[in-house]
């Protein structure tokens, strides 16, 4: 073998355990806030409830803030809310997009699965998840049951960042509001993020990527659970049995919650 063709193999090894390290921790490590877990509501006991008094679970939710004073904050459904912001200019990615990546699915989905932002592909067809990654991540909601129609899919960022890098925070914090009212207008019973990207930004946090798999966590009451990114599982074959594991759980607790009402 060459010292050329030795080189080549080396950076192409460092470049491998760069993404992977990238994958796992994001692009800087922080001890952080640990994201808020999931705990299940507590059922009054019913020997103790007088008949005339509502049942806790009966009253109305504690109001949210709006997500925005903006007039797209009123959008009473997904159309009219695409039809509000799809020409949306207020970060750079809005001059250097093909297409404004809004989100695809069943808008009564009872799971929504949560990506990082829009690549290549995705930007020259205005759908997420329709690359390698999407082909990868059709399989994983087959080996749950589920049809890439039964459920609905976006991302944190509703336009690609050139290259593909990683999101910038002003351009999360831009964007991550269109996500919010995505989220209150579908009102999913389990929220799936697709790699690390997607859960700290929607939790706050910097914790880690083997942190925060395997448990129950929660954005705004309602449940949320993470695995990998699809594209990281093209990089890394290993990770897809941890994934495998990650979605059944997610399946498991989404016809639970389901099946509560
Ligand atoms: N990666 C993502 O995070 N989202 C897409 O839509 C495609 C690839």
């Amino acid at each position: 073998m060459t010292a050329r063709k030795d080189e080549t193999d080396l950076l192409s090894d460092i470049r491998r355990f760069i993404e992977q390290e990238r994958d796992l921790f994001g692009q800087m490590l922080f001890v952080g806030k640990r994201a808020p877990e999931y705990e299940e509501p507590a059922m009054p006991e019913k020997k103790h409830i007088v008949a005339e008094e509502p049942l806790l679970f009966d009253l109305p939710a504690p109001a949210k803030p709006p997500v925005t004073s903006e007039s797209w904050g009123t959008a009473s459904s997904l159309d009219d809310l695409n039809a509000q912001i799809c020409n949306c200019v207020k970060c750079a990615l809005g001059h250097t997009r093909t297409k404004f990546v809004f989100g695809v699915g069943n808008p009564n989905a009872t799971l929504m699965l949560i990506g990082e932002a829009p690549g290549a592909d995705e930007d020259a067809q205005g759908e997420p998840f329709v690359g390698k990654a999407g082909q990868l991540l059709n399989k994983i909601l087959e080996a749950i049951n589920f049809k890439r129609e039964d459920v609905y899919i976006c991302n944190i960022l509703k336009c690609r960042p050139p290259g593909n890098r990683t999101p910038l925070p002003e351009e999360v914090d831009t964007c991550i509001p269109y996500l919010k009212k995505q989220i209150e207008l579908i009102k999913p019973k389990v929220i799936l993020c697709l790699g690390l990207v997607a859960a700290q930004n929607l939790l706050q946090t910097s914790e880690s990527l083997g942190r925060l798999r395997g448990r129950t966590l929660v954005y705004e009451g309602t449940p949320l659970m993470v695995t990998y990114h699809p594209a990281a599982l093209l990089r890394n074959p290993n990770w897809k049995r941890p994934t495998w594991e990650d979605v059944q759980a997610v399946r498991k607790l989404h016809d639970e919650l389901v099946a509560r009402n």
